[in-house]
């Protein structure tokens, strides 16, 4: 499955939401306060990413809902500008389930559109909430998107059957927002320390290393992107170099590759 000697592949990613997770809950969406958490990620983490990231000599992909990219012009051209991969992520944050086939397509659409004023093509698709409709695989076909992120059944890449769309597959456990959210909803949570989520991650990349996956690490520069937490990140990047044949790189680099190799 992956190129030779290779013995497995790290996609690092990041959902940059800014405000449109939050803007979901229409009574917050006239709150300043509250959009801050997400204001937090373009302003704050991802020139902070970004630094890490040319530091570890690291290409990223960062999925991007097509408004976001409206409103911080300047960080999606930073992001590009540094050989990152830009990839779509809705147009707003709203779950595609809750969208009907027509607004879910115009979405899609024109998320793509407005990301390759950045970088062309854009080939990639994370589905906002994580959710997929019964129409969603037929649309990333339709418009030619090489690859999905969104699945969860496997620690193998694979491809969807009957179909071009080659799946990077995810998992809560590698995703940040499972160990470090937190929100007025969930006072009585304990946010988990960046040691507890380097032992989990270590565990889970370890364990995909040896047989032979895919670690899609799934981050949201607005919860990563504490310093406590870019310390962990980094030390955890190390980690994955110090295993022999590791290939990191983005997630479009991968689906390429194994384009020419899955049936
Ligand atoms: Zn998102």
């Amino acid at each position: 499955m992956w190129p030779d000697g290779t013995q497995c592949a790290v996609a690092l990613t990041f959902d940059l939401d800014a405000e449109s997770v939050w803007l979901v809950d229409q009574a917050n969406a006239h709150n300043p306060a509250y959009l801050s958490q997400g204001v937090y990620g373009p302003k704050v983490a991802v020139p902070l990413l970004l630094k890490l990231l040319a530091d570890e000599e690291i290409s990223a992909t960062f999925f991007v809902p097509g408004k976001v990219a409206e409103d911080y012009p300047q960080t999606i051209q930073a992001i590009a500008s540094a050989g990152h991969e830009l990839a779509a992520h809705g147009y707003t944050h709203d779950s595609p389930v809750s969208l009907s086939p027509d607004e879910e397509e115009k979405a899609l659409v024109d998320a793509r559109r407005i990301l390759e004023q950045y970088q062309s093509p854009v080939l990639g698709y994370r589905p906002p909430m994580g959710d997929f409709s019964e129409h969603t695989l037929g649309l990333l076909e339709k418009h030619r998107f090489l690859y999905s992120s969104s699945m969860m059944d496997d620690i193998r890449p694979y491809r969807h059957p009957g179909l071009r769309v080659i799946e990077l597959p995810i998992q809560w456990i590698i995703d940040d927002t499972v160990h470090f959210w937190f929100g007025g909803d969930s006072w009585t949570k304990k946010i988990s320390t960046p040691s507890e989520v380097r032992e989990i991650w270590d565990g889970e990349f370890d364990g995909i290393y040896h047989l032979g996956g895919i670690f899609t690490l799934l981050m949201h520069p607005q919860v990563i992107g504490r310093p406590s937490r870019l310390k962990m990140l980094k030390e955890f990047i190390g980690f994955m170099k110090s295993y022999d044949q590791v290939w990191i790189s983005t997630c479009v680099e991968i689906a390429k590759h194994l384009d020419t190799v899955i049936p």
